[in-house]
């Protein structure tokens, strides 16, 4: 686990649940296409290997029928119906079902800290089984061939118990779309499980702010602004040299945000 800016930012966000309107949210119509024009440059991500991460890409996933980097246009979001990662993985492995990363929800310890990668990019992960209306992303391979796919931890409303989306849930999903983007060239499309498959899924469910998800990608606004200390540098009373210096250092290793 590394520390950034980007930590703090979520830190003091991650009590803050994101309310929706529920007779407004449809995730069955959860799309929207990344602009070539926009694609941002080299995005870090802060995630850890999960300890069942190689047996996962070895025993729950395959290999892409070309090149990763030219296949990948399409990122998937889903949910588990859980509240817990390990629900997910343990459905995972009973079934042949996975996704190359998982979003932790409030109640687990690292909510706020990271995420999991759960299985390689390189290879295609089984995470969308069947699609009701294949052209709605073109011309293509199979679904799981030419896609990433998130899970996010949330019950969904499961015995009608609701369960809202944290704000650090939906940054790190934004942030995982913006690293994949600046990552793949040719990724265009983030959509909904449920778009895919209307018949039978419907997660992220009606409680994932998707209009809020979308803005925060499109206009990359999760990211940490560059050189954030160069002002301050110029302007305060740095003293010496060193004293620049280790500013300036630390500034990069971005520690120099935390309250
Ligand atoms: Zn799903």
């Amino acid at each position: 686990m590394t520390n950034s800016a980007f930590s703090s930012n979520a830190a003091h966000s991650i009590s803050s649940a994101i309310s929706t309107d529920p007779d407004t949210i449809k995730p069955d119509t959860f799309h929207f296409m990344l602009p070539p024009s926009q694609r941002p440059t080299f995005i870090p991500l802060k995630e850890e290997l999960h300890p069942a991460f190689g047996w996962l890409t070895k025993n729950r996933s395959r290999s892409r029928r070309r090149d990763v980097f030219e296949s990948i246009d399409t990122i998937v979001i889903h949910a588990t119906a859980g509240y817990a990662t390990k629900h997910a993985v343990d459905t995972w492995k009973e079934r042949k079902a996975s996704a190359h990363w998982i979003i932790p929800d409030e109640n687990e310890t690292e909510h706020g800290h990271f995420i999991w990668a759960t299985v390689a990019e390189a290879k295609a992960a089984y995470h969308v089984g069947h699609v009701d209306y294949e052209p709605i992303l073109g011309e293509g391979p199979n679904v799981n061939d030419r896609s990433l796919g998130v899970e996010l931890v949330n019950t969904q409303n499961v015995q009608y118990f609701r369960d809202p989306y944290s704000q650090w849930q939906i940054e790190m999903l934004a942030r995982i779309v913006l690293y994949a983007w600046a990552k793949y060239p040719n990724l265009r499309h983030v959509i909904s499980h449920a778009k895919l498959d209307p018949s039978r899924r419907s997660d992220p469910g009606e409680n994932f702010p998707w209009e809020a998800f979308k803005h925060k990608v499109l206009t990359h606004s999760v990211l940490e602004e560059r050189h954030p200390l160069v002002l301050e540098a110029n302007t305060s009373t740095v003293t010496s040299e060193t004293d620049s210096l280790n500013l300036a250092v630390t500034n990069r290793a971005g520690h120099c945000c935390e309250p």
